[in-house]
């Protein structure tokens, strides 16, 4: 239990970036209050594909991105899709994402990345007792799975950029496939192994053991939509909640898709945009699958969890309230039935999630431009997973004024450079 006396941090989102600051503000002194308008992991955190890989470092935004926008727009089941209605908002975000789809940028982005997310085992471990961290994180690799050589030489140069920055990608062949993964479709005949890779086997079940772990360390969570800030001179004073106003002393922002207008109250502006993506879990799947499998031209992941075998994955640009299109969710299953031919498709449940993404995939972990006590941590894109804790430590840091172990220039709010 922190002293009454203890310095106090205010954390805007129970996602797995919020409750992973809260758990290292702790570690570094600090009481700490947690505020959701929902329980701890129901947003994005609660149904994503759960890899928690080191190596997945690569930008949304690719080379040869351009010309595939007129399919994006014609094909609403497609692996990336774009809603007709939401061209026009998202018109300006998707010229700044499709600049950043260079092989330079590729490069600048992968490095950042990696530098962030290459501790992600170690830094799990330390904020959860040894049990719960075995029991929910398994490092028994990542497979990814082609149909011929000509599908993975034109993955090979960003093999090759993956391997420069450290990550062991081990190209193998089908009869190693067939060991790792026996319930494999046969017309994977090229693997590349990623062993460092793991995974949870649940990302709720994790958010809520290390919002336990925060809670059972003194920790508030307390159930809240926050509506706006009261900011006085440079510091926030308040947040105006349902549930009332509630003060602070320090800040952090990690309401992942939804930090946006937030962020803007406290004095930043940043093109936050949501790529939504779907799962469909199988409650009983009826086949043994090991490890996280990756079919990398349809833009998916299987994953095995304690809820059932689930499959999750692929774009689709159409802003944080238009309704779901389940219709996505039914091709990912069409897609599980395709990758693993003897699997048992009844007891289907579907979910669709919003990721929080800038146009340069890469996530926004500062100190607030504008105001004291103030950090932002949002905008985890497709791996929140594998940088929450990595993000909750350089936050810890931030706040307490310590040089952050990486460097944390890439993840600038300034880069955008709007200031309200
Ligand atoms: C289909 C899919 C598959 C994915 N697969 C993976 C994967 O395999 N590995 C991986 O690393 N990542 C994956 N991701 C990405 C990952 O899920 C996200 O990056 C991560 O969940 C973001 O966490 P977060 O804490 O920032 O956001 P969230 O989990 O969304 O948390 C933000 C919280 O803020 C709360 N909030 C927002 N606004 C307010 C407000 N005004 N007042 C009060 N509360 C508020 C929300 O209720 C929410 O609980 C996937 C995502 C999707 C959609």
């Amino acid at each position: 239990m922190p002293p009454e006396s203890s310095p106090h941090v205010t954390i805007i989102g129970a996602g797995i970036v919020g409750v992973c600051c809260a758990a290292y503000l702790q570690r570094e002194g600090y009481a700490v209050t947690v505020v959701d308008r929902l329980e701890p992991g129901n947003g994005t955190s609660f149904g994503n594909a759960g890899s928690v890989s080191p190596s997945a470092v690569l930008p949304v935004a690719m080379p040869g991105m351009l010309e595939k926008v007129p399919g994006w727009l014609m094909d609403p089941l497609g692996p990336l899709t774009i809603r007709w209605s939401y061209l026009p908002s998202i018109m300006p975000w998707l010229i700044r994402f499709l600049r950043h789809a260079t092989r330079e940028e590729v490069a600048r982005v992968a490095a950042a990345m990696r530098s962030l997310m290459e501790t992600v085992f170690d830094d799990y471990e330390a904020i959860l007792d040894g049990g719960t961290f075995r029991s929910l994180i398994r490092r028994n690799g990542c497979l990814y799975v082609y149909e011929n050589r000509g599908e993975l030489e034109k993955a090979g140069w960003t093999l090759e950029l993956r391997r420069r920055l450290g990550a062991r990608m081990d190209e193998i062949g089908g009869t190693e496939i067939r060991q790792l993964e026996p319930a494999l479709n046969r017309r994977f005949e090229l693997g590349i192994f990623a062993p460092e890779n793991g995974s949870t086997v649940d990302p709720h079940e994790l958010v809520k053991a290390i919002a336990g772990q925060v809670r059972a360390n003194g920790g508030r969570i307390v159930r809240a939509d926050v509506t706006d800030v009261e900011i006085e001179g440079d510091a926030p004073k308040a947040l105006v909640t349902s549930q009332g106003r509630m003060p602070v002393d320090r800040l952090v922002l990690a309401a992942g898709a939804w930090s946006g207008n937030l962020a803007r109250r406290l004095g930043t502006s940043v093109p936050l945009e949501t790529q939504r993506g779907y799962h469909v879990t199988f409650a009983d799947p009826g086949i043994d699958v090991r490890r996280t499998v990756m079919w990398n031209r349809r833009s998916v992941f299987v994953n095995p969890m304690t809820p059932g075998l689930r499959i999750a994955g692929t774009v689709e640009l159409a802003g944080l309230k238009a309704e779901p299109n389940y219709a996505r969710a039914d091709r990912l299953a069409e897609i599980a039935a395709e990758m693993f031919p003897e699997l048992n498709t009844r007891q289907a449940s579907k979910w669709m999630g919003h990721r929080p993404c800038l146009p340069d995939s890469l996530p926004v972990i500062d100190r607030s431009p504008r105001l004291r006590n103030t950090v932002f941590a949002f905008g985890h894109q497709h791996v929140g997973i594998c940088s929450g804790a990595p993000t909750g430590r350089h936050v810890a840091a931030l706040l307490a004024g310590r040089p952050p172990s990486i460097d944390l220039s890439p993840f600038s709010a300034r880069r955008f450079g709007f200031f309200t």
